[in-house]
């Protein structure tokens, strides 16, 4: 696109999940009217979870991760611009304003901005083999890191990311750390069960795991080359990258700034509608009233969010206004472990263990008042499958007991 002025009926800003999907959708609902998707990542829609995943450690290629095949785009009518980041945007012209100096008016803006890794803020952080994974370019840097022969990495944080990261890793070789500053991994999205099954897991594997540990400097060669990361707790541990997950923080500083509301994220209703005429936010950085947290405001970083907001956006702007209101599911791979969540924890006051996590194969039920609200299912796919089903209905109370029983189907609970 030259940097001269442009119009769409829809501008999507984000290439990730969400903006790929509200393209999507909209075409599928059988918007007619012209799409244009910004995006600053050079690469066309792609997935996430396999950066961290498959990707990362070489076992799919990029073609396997795109989010469509390349052609898909043209074919559909839907305009790209990669490359180029909206800086800011003005709500009563209907028009943002882009890196690259060009200037895009619309009809409907559709902020799909997801969030960029929260960064490390400790000396030596700067570094080139300190890594972060988000973008390919990201998954990419790193794994030419170990293709010049790193050998040793420290992970920083035991959320999902740092998890995956440390597990594909080991996978390739690699001496693993994983430092984590909470007293236990996972803590803020799932209870001590998971916690200490991961834990166990990851030293099983090799990985030293070190809680209640975080990081005072990152220690490096004149040279910029990492040589090892300084705790502190004044340990020094030698390494040759340092991978972080510590969180990301929303990507919305031009919605901010042209006056919508938000403080973690930028707030968005039922419609996923902004406090600004004609834009809509959806994805990781949409704050919005989750009917399963009881209607609290949260984010959520999940693609089945990312899509199914997406939809809601699609079908709104198309006339056949639905509330979002869709059951949020996850899934997480490390070494040969599959976990899938579905629901949401959030504010539980009881666990029930259904299943021996020495098995491999076992579910976590989380409770509110004596009703399940979240269930992370290791290996146990079926519990996931009628899981799903049970929240869906939005299942009474049920004994503590009889959901204990592995034997008793969930689907019978119904
Ligand atoms: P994104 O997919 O992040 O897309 C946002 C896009 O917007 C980015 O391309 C960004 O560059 C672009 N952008 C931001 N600001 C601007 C701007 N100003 N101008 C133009 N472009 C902009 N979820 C799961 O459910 N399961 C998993 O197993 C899982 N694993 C994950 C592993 C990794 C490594 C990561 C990073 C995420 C993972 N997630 C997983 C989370 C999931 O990928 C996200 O929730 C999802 O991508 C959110 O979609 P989104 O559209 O909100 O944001």
């Amino acid at each position: 696109m030259e940097s001269t002025h442009q119009h769409a009926d829809i501008v999507i800003v984000g290439t990730g999940h969400g903006g790929a999907q509200a393209a999507i959708a909209l075409r599928q609902h059988g918007f007619d009217g012209s799409i244009l998707m910004i995006g600053r990542d050079d690469a066309p829609p792609y997935e996430r979870p396999p950066l961290s995943k498959e990707y990362l450690a070489g076992e799919k290629g990029f073609e396997r991760i795109m989010i469509r095949p390349e052609r898909f785009w043209a074919e559909k009518d839907i305009a790209l611009h990669l490359g180029a980041a909206v800086t800011a945007i003005d709500p009563h012209a209907h028009r943002v304003t882009l890196s690259d100096g060009g200037e895009v008016t619309y009809g409907k803006l559709i902020w799909s901005g997801g969030g960029d890794p929260r960064r490390l803020p400790v000396p030596g952080a700067v570094l080139p083999q300190v890594f972060y994974v988000r973008d390919k370019s990201d998954s990419d840097a790193m794994m030419q890191a170990l293709a010049d022969g790193a050998k040793r990495a420290l992970v920083i944080g035991g959320g999902y990311i740092g998890l995956e990261a440390a597990a594909v890793l080991r996978k390739l070789g690699c001496e693993v750390t994983l430092v984590e500053m909470l007293p236990r991994l996972l803590a803020r999205v799932a209870g001590e069960e998971l916690s200490a099954f991961y834990a166990e897991e990851h030293r099983r594997q090799g990985v030293d795991v070190r809680l209640e540990t975080g990081v005072h400097a990152v220690l490096g060669e004149e040279a910029g080359k990492v040589t090892g990361v300084r705790l502190d707790n004044g340990d020094e541990v030698a390494c040759d990258m340092v991978v972080v997950g510590i969180g990301i923080v929303p990507a919305v500083a031009p919605l901010i700034a042209a006056g919508a509301a938000g403080s973690n994220g930028v707030d968005v209703d039922e419609y996923c509608r902004t406090t600004l005429d004609d834009v809509f936010a959806i994805g990781d950085c949409a704050a919005h009233a989750n009917d399963f947290a009881d209607g609290a405001v949260i984010r959520l970083e999940s693609v089945q969010n990312a899509n199914d907001m997406a939809n809601t956006v699609a079908r709104a702007i198309m006339g056949d206004k639905q509330p979002y209101h869709a059951l949020p599911w996850f899934w997480s791979n490390q070494y040969d472990l599959k976990l899938q969540t579905a629901g949401l924890s959030l504010g539980f006051d009881a666990t029930v263990l259904r299943g021996d996590p020495a098995t491999r194969k076992f579910t976590v039920v989380y409770m509110k008042h004596g009703k399940p609200i979240a269930f992370d299912c290791v290996g146990t796919m079926k519990d996931y499958v009628q899981a799903r089903k049970l929240l869906e209905s939005g299942c009474g109370k049920i004994d503590p007991a009889v959901l204990a029983d592995p034997e008793v189907a969930l689907k019978d609970l119904l």
